[in-house]
């Protein structure tokens, strides 16, 4: 049985808390998309951890990591990350990578600085992690594929071919530094060093382990406004961040995805540039902002302060469309107990008209918020563990949002820990 957690928003949703719970009765944990650009904070018994590249089971002994085909994997960033979790006194956590996954390379990283420099003031706010740069060259045929660092010859040959492609742009319109394609070779054989322990055959080990009835966890980075279709083009990521991708980037059939647990935060924050309608600002944002997530709502990559708004109900109920909802996870709601009234975005007015659904971006830049203002609770929520113990307002903010969204609210994170949660039944 295969479960994806997914995110609703723009990201930072609580996916990691959430896989990191649910993950306690699955077997294996992959990661199928994305890089190391963006983090997962995640809070249990060894610490406080911010993951970027492993996937948020690693804290159990009887997990197996894996980094899927569809993931941009930066290979000394990975390493980094798992003796950070050794050192910490987590058991050394068992990891597969994908003989399918590429690299990203330190050209890719150069690539990302070079480019938010020559754009200036209209760049799109990347983490500079090479992960557009990456997915470029993915898709463009000249990527490195971890299975080729198994064939030196051919890597002698790719990597004059690559460095006389990435060096005219270097030499011509960046204005940079050249890359050497003997340097290129050797960074190719660190990596070799690095991750041939891992190196597995992933797609069909998950298919053995379907067979044999283990339980497994798809853990999605980023959420639906993100991705490179269905999100806010071209403010966006550069890989699918919808549950339907999971099944291409971790190699498995996608009538096996039978859960998908869409993340969904109980306000709004985003990073990087776009339209963000709910979005607020000054005081008001500033006291979210602190007082949000597990001590601040602060880029878990970047440390940058992210963008706050009001929960939207047209951008989750969309982002809940796009990842297939089977199951709302309705995260860090205790952070409201101290407002008297909460609004909510219910609509958006483009050009005189109000709409419940989300636009395309040329339309969405138009979009101004129509509010409901819902009364506060005035509680700290923290520690209740049953639904009808949370106080009434509180039960009328969730209820009204999951009828605006039209997805069931089956979880809600009241608090960072693993065991910070209420089950409802639906
Ligand atoms: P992810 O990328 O979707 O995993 O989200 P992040 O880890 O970047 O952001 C979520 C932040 O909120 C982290 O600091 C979590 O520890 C924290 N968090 C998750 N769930 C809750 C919750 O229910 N309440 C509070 N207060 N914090 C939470």
């Amino acid at each position: 049985m295969v479960k994806a957690v997914v995110g609703a928003n723009w990201g930072d949703e609580g996916k990691g808390k959430i896989t990191d719970m649910l993950a306690r009765e699955a077997d294996i944990i992959v990661r199928f998309q994305g890089g190391a650009n963006a983090g997962h904070t995640i809070v249990n018994d060894y610490g406080k951890f911010a993951l970027h590249t492993l996937p948020s089971g690693v804290f159990y002994g009887h997990t197996t990591s894996i980094i899927g085909n569809g993931v941009a994997l930066d290979v000394p960033r990975l390493f980094a990350e798992v003796q950070s979790v050794v050192e910490k006194g987590v058991p050394m956590p068992k990891i597969l990578v994908s003989d399918r996954a590429q690299m990203v390379m330190s050209y890719h990283k150069n690539f990302d600085a070079y480019e938010e420099e020559r754009l200036g003031g209209k760049s799109f706010g990347s983490t500079k992690s090479g992960i557009a740069p990456f997915y470029s060259d993915k898709y463009a045929k000249i990527g490195f594929q971890v299975s080729e660092l198994f064939d030196e010859e051919l890597l002698k040959e790719k990597v004059v071919r690559v460095a006389e492609q990435k060096n005219v742009l270097l030499e011509h319109l960046y204005h940079k530094p050249l890359i050497n394609p003997d340097e290129l070779y050797n960074e190719l054989m660190e990596y070799k060093k690095m991750v041939e322990p891992y190196v597995a055959n992933v797609s069909l080990f998950l298919h053995e382990a379907l067979k044999e009835g283990k339980t497994i966890l798809l853990e999605g980075q980023l959420g639906s406004m993100k991705d490179p279709d269905h999100g806010i083009y071209p403010m966006v990521t550069s890989s699918s961040t919808l549950a339907g991708y999971g099944a291409i980037g971790a190699g498995i059939p996608p009538y096996e995805i039978k859960q998908i647990v869409t993340v969904c935060k109980a306000y709004s924050s985003a990073v990087g540039a776009g339209a963000f309608v709910s979005e607020i600002f000054g005081d008001e944002a500033d006291e979210l902002r602190r007082r949000g997530g597990d001590g601040g709502e602060f880029g878990a990559t970047t440390g940058r302060p992210r963008r706050m708004g009001w929960f939207d109900c047209v951008a989750s109920k969309y982002g809940c469309r796009m990842q297939g909802a089977t199951d709302v996870a309705f995260t860090v709601l205790d952070v409201l107990g101290y407002l008297d009234e909460i609004p909510v975005c219910v609509g958006y007015e483009i050009d005189g008209e109000v709409t419940k659904e989300f636009p395309v971006t040329h339309l969405l830049e138009k979009a101004k918020p129509v509010y409901k203002v819902l009364p506060g609770w005035k509680e700290d929520i923290r520690g209740i563990k049953k639904y009808e113990d949370l106080p009434e307002n509180c039960r009328k903010y969730i209820e009204f949002i999951e009828k605006e969204i039209e997805y069931p609210i089956t979880m809600i994170s009241n608090g960072p820990g693993r065991d910070d949660i209420i089950y409802r039944n639906k």
